[in-house]
């Protein structure tokens, strides 16, 4: 910027509308009307030297205010005499718009140099423009504003001060203060808007090298003021004015600055917490979607409500609820006990309380066709349902004992007790209660404890969401008791009429009526159920079944159900009778069917893949020709090598599916029963190998799967005469052992053991005696026989016959007493290939109970003492009975 500016007395004027350019200022600007063209063309870009010209504002007619001090009594009289056309401004719009618009120019003005110029023709009119980039230098006032050709020009003087006026001015206390007060707001300022744009201090350098009267001019050129604010600085010629001016347009400007920055801090921090507020519930409406709960919390409780209003309650569970229902209300979901309290009363909600499964009128023939349809045999089981279902249907509230089927698994209890349900119309729900201890897990939890919830008979109603369904206790017989208190009381209430009527879960608190369900339960065995229990139910036995009966039972229900679970047909797998014999000997060796409909069912998928592989195969053919462009396009694709399969074009692709309908079904045989079911698990050879050695038994027993096979071996050795029992064996089997030894070294010169009584069989040997398979718990004392007959062959040295097996208990005095479970181990024995059993002649009358077609294939002995027992469990018999004294 200069110094001190030289001006010439005349100059060409260019009018700017409603708009100041101050001293220090530079202006960029676009002439487009002829008159500033010609003006430009004239008196900038065809000088030599740098030209210069007076920039004047001008105000439109309309705009003109009453006469302000600012305007000079000559220029009035100009502006009414001349009625100069405003030719020239930076717009081009504004020219258009200005040719006959009267316009009043400012007495004041400030001279311009151009610090650039540049020259435009514009295309097809040929138009000359020009773009200048202006610094304004100092003010001057008009003194005659007059035309020359199309432009202005006006005789002009100075308003500059001289460099000694200016230092007077600079003395003077009240412009020193002004000065400080000015660079203060204008230091102020500069710091905001560095702050703001992290610019670097190139502006603070100015406040200290240009004067500060000049300073004054930049500072407000800057911003952007109103044109009568723009004017008034322009008129400001003494500094102290111009300063206070400046002082109070750079302070406005600051402050303007600080509002804006305040609400856009206020705005930006809004926009943040609502942002945020934005994305947690984002979030949340994920979470809750995760869990499948995407409503509204309040729109959940509303939900709950109505839902807890259409439950059906009765009248003081339902203000026990809506109470709780008011406390929820008024927590937070975030509130410890919100959620809880939440799940409690969904669940009273959810119960049903009167909802039930609408009583369909029984009929008994229905029921025993449908009971027929499902299971095979069980003639005496079938018969005792019917009997329920008809005393049911002559008082349906009667309260006859609950049924519970005791059997091994697998052989249809609980598909007996689901055909109930469905004789009756009903819903059926399965409770297991095997390994249940604690009493909890019937009655529930108190909700004072963390994690608490309802007991499984509570939960179980919930689930089926009707009051009175069939109800299957599972496993009734596995319910122990520990110090969590003790199951079967609790069951005990559930079960007795008279007290279910107010079922009491500690869980929910409030009593529930389960007097409409029909219980039934099943048990593996009736000997462990609390006897109490045991008293309110009617067991109903189903032992196990026999070769011939799995036979009929796969053929007829287990073939046709598992192929239709798989998807197949008897036109896809046919699977024929000899083969389902010999999975049932060769590869189950159970009571039940289920071991047997497993296996059935891995031969129906290694069909189905098969079926599968091939429906795949048909399309494929079927659709070559289309199929064949794209696969191989695929394919050229990778780079591989293609290989296509020719297909003659005479094939016809009915033909191939026909080929392919005709190649099934798939019959199974002995090596698909190989491939698939591995080789066989059972060869009905093992009591042949057991007892090879002398020293073995074969007994039978009863165990939680039904009867077993078991095999008992006793070996001798040097040692102190004791006697070490293993196999995981119970006290009373632990005696029946010691007793057998006992017996067996008191008869042991009767029975030849020993040349002369009274010698001892221990005599500086120990015996052993072991159960396999060792796992497995085993006691009670129908093993006394077996125990005998095995320390006799240890001693004697004597095999016992591989096709025999026995089971009774022995006295001391070597009396044989009857036991239990005789079907299931005649059945056991059955399945194992024995062909002779040995039993105590008490049990005589259980054979009725044994199916003929078994009973036929097997010879049964009967025994009352031991001895008879040795006599049919040793080859030809006992020989050394004759000597015995017995
Ligand atoms: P459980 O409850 O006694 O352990 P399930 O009722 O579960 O045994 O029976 C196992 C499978 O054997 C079921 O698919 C069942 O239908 C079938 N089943 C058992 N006994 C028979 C039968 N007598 N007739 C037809 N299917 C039977």
């Amino acid at each position: 910027m200069a110094e001190s500016v030289e001006l010439p007395s005349r100059l060409a004027i260019l009018p700017f509308r409603n708009k100041v350019l101050l001293p220090g200022a530079i202006i960029r600007i676009r002439c487009t009307s002829p008159t500033s063209v010609k003006l430009v063309e004239q008196e900038l870009w065809q000088r030599e030297e740098k030209g210069m010209i007076g920039i004047l504002p001008v105000r439109d007619a309309a705009e003109v205010k009453p006469v302000g001090p600012t305007m000079s009594q000559g220029l009035d009289s100009l502006d009414q005499s001349s009625k100069l056309q405003g030719g020239s401004s930076d717009s081009h719009k504004l020219d258009a718009k200005n040719q006959n618009d009267v316009v009043h120019w400012h007495n004041r003005g400030v001279a311009a140099r151009a610090l650039h110029l540049s020259r435009g023709v514009e295309k097809p009119s040929g138009r000359v423009t020009y773009i200048v980039v202006l610094e304004g230098l100092c003010r001057f006032s008009v003194q005659e504003l007059s035309t020359r050709g199309t432009y202005h020009t006006a005789r002009i003087s100075s308003l500059e001060m001289t460099k000694t006026e200016m230092e007077q001015v600079e003395q003077d206390p009240d412009f020193i203060m002004l000065s400080r007060q000015f660079k203060a707001t204008a230091m102020e300022l500069i710091s905001l808007l560095e702050q703001k744009q992290k610019t670097g201090g190139r502006t603070k350098v100015l406040l200290e090298t240009v004067p500060v009267h000049k300073l004054a001019d930049i500072f407000v050129a800057s911003f952007e003021i109103s044109f009568e604010e723009q004017l008034s600085m322009l008129d400001s010629v003494d500094p102290k004015v111009r300063l206070s001016k400046a002082t109070e347009l750079v302070d406005r400007h600051l402050q303007s600055i600080r509002v804006a920055e305040k609400i856009s801090q206020k705005v930006e921090g809004q926009l943040s917490k609502s942002q945020k507020e934005f994305l947690l519930r984002q979030q949340m409406r994920a979470i809750k979607e995760e869990l499948g709960d995407d409503d509204d919390d309040e729109d959940d409780l509303e939900a709950l409500e109505r839902k807890m209003e259409s439950a059906g309650m009765p009248q003081n569970i339902w203000k026990h609820s809506h109470r709780e229902l008011r406390r929820l209300k008024k927590m937070q979901p975030q509130q410890p006990g919100y959620s809880s309290s939440r799940a409690y009363l969904e669940l009273l909600a959810d119960l049903p309380w009167q909802k039930a499964s609408k009583e369909i009128e029984l009929d008994l023939r229905a029921a025993q066709e449908r009971l027929d349809r499902d299971h095979y045999g069980l003639v005496k089981v079938k018969q005792r349902i019917i009997e329920y279902l008809a005393v049911r249907k002559l008082k349906p509230d009667a309260r006859g004992p609950v049924l519970c089927f005791v059997g091994p698994p697998g052989v249809g209890k609980t598909s007996l007790a689901s055909s109930i349900a469905s004789a009756l119309g009903r819903k059926f729900v399965r409770i297991s209660l095997g390994g249940v201890k604690d009493e909890a897990d019937i009655r529930g939890h108190r909700r004072t404890y963390i994690g608490s919830m309802p007991g499984r008979l509570i939960d179980g109603l919930k689930r089926v969401a009707v009051c009175n369904p069939v109800m299957l206790l599972d496993e009734i017989d596995k319910t122990g008791s520990d110090i969590r208190g003790d199951p079967a009381s609790a069951l005990l209430e559930v079960l007795d009429p008279e007290q279910n009527k107010t079922f009491n879960d500690h869980y929910l608190n409030v009593p529930f009526d389960l007097s409409k369900v029909i219980f039934v339960a099943t048990a593996n065995r009736a000997q462990p159920i609390p006897p109490p229990l045991l008293d309110r139910m009617e067991v109903i036995e189903l032992p196990g079944y026999t070769a011939e009966e799995k036979l009929s039972i796969a053929m007829r229900h287990l073939i046709p159900r598992v192929l239709e679970q798989h998807g197949l047909s008897s036109e896809f797998l046919q699977i024929p009778e000899g083969m389902v014999k010999l999975v049932i000997h060769r590869y189950t060796r159970e009571a039940g069917v289920r071991n047997l409909e497993r296996n059935l069912a891995s031969l129906a998928r290694a069909a189905a893949v098969r079926v599968a592989e091939q429906e795949q195969f048909v399309p494929l053919n079927k659709g070559m020709e289309g199929l064949a462009t794209p696969l191989l396009e695929n394919r050229l694709v990778d780079g591989a090598e293609v290989e296509m399969e020719v297909i003659p074009m005479g094939v016809n692709n009915q033909d191939i599916s026909n080929t392919f309908r005709i190649t099934s079904p798939l019959v199974v045989d002995e090596a698909m029963l190989e491939k698939v079911l591995g080789p066989p698990k059972f060869d009905g050879r093992e009591a042949e190998q057991r007892v090879a050695t002398p020293g073995v038994s074969v007994g039978l027993v009863w165990t939680s799967f039904g009867g077993e096979v078991q095999f008992v071996e006793a070996t001798a050795m040097v040692g102190k005469g004791e006697l070490h029992l293993t196999g995981q064996l119970g006290d009373v089997i632990k005696e029946s052992a010691q007793i057998a030894l006992t017996w067996v070294r008191t008869r042991a010169a009767d029975l030849r053991l020993a040349a002369t009584e009274g010698i001892n069989l221990l005599e500086g040997r120990d015996v052993h005696i072991h159960f396999p398979a060792g796992a497995v718990p085993k006691d009670g004392p129908s093993a006394g026989v077996t125990l005998v007959t095995a320390l006799v062959s240890l001693f004697s040295q004597k095999r016992m016959r591989s096709d025999t097996a026995m089971t009774g208990e022995m006295t001391l005095r070597g009396l044989v007493l009857p036991v239990g479970g005789i079907k299931d181990k005649i059945l056991a024995a059955h399945r194992y290939g024995i062909r002779r059993v040995i039993l105590p002649e008490k049990n005589l009358k259980d054979l009725a109970e044994v199916p003929s077609s078994v009973l036929n294939n097997l010879e049964i002995h009967l025994a009352k003492r031991m001895e008879d027992v040795l006599e049919q469990a040793f080859e030809g018999g006992c020989p050394w009975r004759q000597h015995s004294k017995l």
